[in-house]
C-alpha cells in the first residue's frame, strides 16, 4: 500500500507474525490495529480500546490506499497530553505520523516496533505524576 500522506510506496517491515509498513518519506507507520494491541498489551500497556478517544470529523486525512475510503482521525488524551492516530475503518489498519521521523534505527522490523512501543509508553505514562526517565 502507499502512504496515506504522501501517496509514496510504503516499505513493508516483516516481523515475527507481524507487519508493519513505513513510509520513507514521512516516517509514518502502518499497522493493523490487532497486530497493534497485540503489541502494546505484551509490553504491558493499554490496548487502543481501553485507550479510548473521539473521532474528530474536521481533521484532514489520508485515505487507505487498500480500501480506497477516507481515513478517521481518533482524538484521545487531554488538553495537556494529546494524543491522535489515524485509522481505516474498513480495514482496521492504524497509521501513525510524524512522531516517527528520521529514528535512524527503524529501517528495520524491530527498530519500527521500538517506535511504536516508544509512542505509546511515552504517551500512556505522560500524565502520571512521575514520568520515569525515558533511555
Ligand atoms: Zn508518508
Ligand atoms: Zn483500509
Amino acid at each position: 500500500m502507499r502512504c496515506p500522506s504522501c501517496d509514496v510506496d510504503m516499505v513493508v517491515l516483516e516481523g515475527e507474525d507481524q507487519t508493519l509498513r513505513k513510509c520513507s518519506d514521512c516516517g509514518g507507520l502502518w499497522v493493523d490495529v490487532s497486530d497493534l494491541n497485540r503489541m502494546l498489551l505484551h509490553h504491558n500497556l493499554p490496548g487502543l480500546e481501553s485507550i479510548g478517544g473521539k473521532v474528530d470529523p474536521d481533521a484532514m486525512c489520508g485515505q487507505c490506499t487498500d480500501c480506497l475510503v477516507d481515513l478517521v482521525r481518533v482524538v484521545t488524551g487531554d488538553k495537556s497530553n494529546p494524543m491522535s492516530y489515524d485509522t481505516c475503518e474498513s480495514c482496521g489498519g492504524i497509521f501513525l505520523e510524524a512522531e516517527f521521523t528520521d529514528a535512524t534505527d527503524a529501517t528495520n522490523y524491530a527498530g519500527a516496533k521500538k517506535e511504536i512501543i516508544d509512542f505509546f509508553t511515552r504517551w500512556s505514562s505522560k500524565g502520571k505524576k512521575r514520568v520515569a526517565a525515558h533511555a
